[in-house]
């Protein structure tokens, strides 16, 4: 196997607790340190043989409904915390002019985005994730995916380029808030990166 067929854990752009005190250090620290790594060494032992070897991740999701199961569930994983870590920070960042525009025009008002992602992670029955992204018709939508599926998968419901998710694992919260998703998921929007989150619209934009 050669090195660019190994998939591998990205570092996280800040230290652990920096985003303290509405993600703890130590829920970061196993997040990412121990569940993230699992997802990155079981996808790496589940793709030799199959059609995702030598394919980039997001490759991988447009063909998912043809490769194992595993490679669903660790390659969506590996993809989905990739771009949660992304989207996280602690920067007072704001949405960009356009991608505020997008969310009025599609949501009301970004309490209007708010209160569909809140819910759409609250309903999630079991494990999941709550996804902003931006459809074929370059709209942007909400949607919940069960387990590790995410929008860029053949097999989701409702299909389109992430600029957003929430993990609404009880391993992303359960040390803090409990039993408790919805105090998670208001936190949550403290210490969202819009400066990211911003520059994903526009690529996805212009895809
Ligand atoms: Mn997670």
């Amino acid at each position: 196997m050669t090195l660019e067929l190994t998939h591998t854990l990205p570092a996280l752009p800040y230290s652990h607790n920096a985003l303290e005190p509405f993600i703890d250090a130590q829920t970061m620290q196993i997040h990412h340190g121990k569940h993230h790594q699992a997802y990155v060494d079981n996808l790496n032992k589940a793709v030799p043989g199959t059609a995702a070897e030598g394919k980039s991740l997001e490759d991988i999701m447009a063909i998912m409904s043809t490769l194992p199961v595993a490679i669903r569930n660790n390659g969506g994983g590996h993809y989905n915390h990739s771009l949660f870590w992304s989207i996280l920070g602690n920067n007072g960042s704001q949405p960009s002019e356009q991608l505020s525009e997008a969310i009025n025009a599609a949501f009301g008002s970004m309490e209007g985005l708010q209160e569909k992602m809140n819910t759409a992670g609250t309903t999630r029955f079991g494990s999941g994730w709550a996804w902003l992204s931006v459809n074929a018709e370059g709209n942007l939508q909400v949607s919940s995916t069960p387990n590790q599926d995410n929008p860029l998968m053949d097999v989701a419901e409702v299909k389109g380029t992430p600029i957003l998710g929430i993990d609404v694992w009880e391993h992303a919260y359960y040390l803090h808030y409990q039993n408790r998703r919805p105090d998670y998921l208001k936190a949550i929007w403290s210490v969202i990166n819009w400066d990211a989150v911003s520059a994903l619209y526009a690529a996805a934009k212009a895809h």
